[in-house]
């Protein structure tokens, strides 16, 4: 049993929190909501009142958080968890963040003998739910064997991909393929309701075939039906591809379709759809052809 300090209990750290409490680990939660502590606490987790009631005693610290300037705030900032946190401390952050934060954020961590991973998901709100997320880390080995109980109670991908920040660069190359699946979902189903096709029967053949991809099998019905609930908000993904273009021009490659997915998902915050799931990706698409 390891106690842990989980920090930013949303859409995803509500429930990845909920499974450490049911593997066995003693988990003290904090964010900025009350009413997201509330949950942790039903789910048999300690409120915390602070970041650094979350830190005190814990041997492990989990951040889940919206971007960097929350990850800084919270980890590098005045009664942050460098601040506070004992040395030997495992930070693992989970948040999607760009890589240099990472990088430094590992490096400011290190001058206090304080050891950290970068470690962001794949898999959305119902990976976090089931606990199957598919998880990028990016340290040290040791530091990475030392969380694995950890990682794999919210967790069933679970891969090191290299150095701190590789996690961070192997979420983004997800995330510029999720947008630009959800584009193409989207641009099949607008073609074949214009043209009186049946989208359910139509996607339902290509779910079978070489177009099969898991957002078609988890989310075809929902878009068909026009549900946008988040999920994975707009906004989120916005923030997601500025990540990868910014990636892509430190390392000095050109990634032009990721620059158009980055468009149109710009277009859907522009549109006011920013809260809505990225799957409304379907909206911004329709009203390129006058049929919102
Ligand atoms: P969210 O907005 O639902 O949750 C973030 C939580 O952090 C909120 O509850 C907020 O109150 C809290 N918070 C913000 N600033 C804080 C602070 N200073 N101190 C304490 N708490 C603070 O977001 P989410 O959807 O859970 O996403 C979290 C991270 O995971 C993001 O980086 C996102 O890109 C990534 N992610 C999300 C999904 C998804 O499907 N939602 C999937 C994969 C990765």
């Amino acid at each position: 049993m390891t106690t842990i300090g989980f920090i930013g209990l949303g859409i995803m750290g509500s429930p990845m929190s909920g499974h450490l409490v049911a593997a066995g680990h003693a988990v003290t939660g904090f964010d900025l909501s009350a009413d997201s502590v509330a949950k942790l606490v039903a789910a048999g987790g300690t409120a915390a009142a602070s970041v650094a009631d979350a830190v005190a005693g814990a041997g492990v610290v989990i951040t889940m958080l919206p971007n960097h300037p929350q990850v800084e705030d919270v980890v590098l900032g005045e009664g942050g968890v460098l601040e506070l946190a004992a040395p030997g401390t495992l930070l693992i952050d989970m948040s999607t963040i760009r890589p240099e934060t990472s990088v430094a954020v590992a490096k400011a961590a290190a001058a206090k003998g304080i050891r950290v991973l970068d470690a962001p998901v794949s898999g959305g709100e119902a990976g976090a739910r089931q606990a199957s997320l598919s998880i990028m880390v990016g340290g040290e080995e040791a530091d990475f064997a030392a969380a694995r109980p950890v990682l794999d109670a919210v967790g069933k991908t679970v891969v090191h991909v290299g150095p701190h920040g590789a996690g961070q660069v192997v979420k983004a190359a997800n995330q510029l393929m999720v947008g630009g699946i959800y584009a193409l979902v989207a641009e099949a189903i607008v073609l074949l309701e214009a043209s009186g096709v049946d989208a359910k029967a139509g996607l339902d053949v290509l779910a079978g075939g070489l177009a099969a991809n898991r957002i078609l099998d988890l989310k075809r019905d929902s878009m068909i039906a026009r549900e946008f609930a988040p999920g994975f908000r707009i906004d989120l993904h916005h923030k997601d591809m500025g990540i990868a273009l910014a990636a892509a021009r430190q390392v000095d490659v050109a990634l032009p379709v990721t620059g158009l997915i980055a468009q149109l998902i710009a277009a859907g915050r522009a549109q006011g759809y920013g809260s809505l799931d990225h799957s409304a990706l379907l909206k911004v698409v329709e009203n390129l052809s006058g049929r919102a």
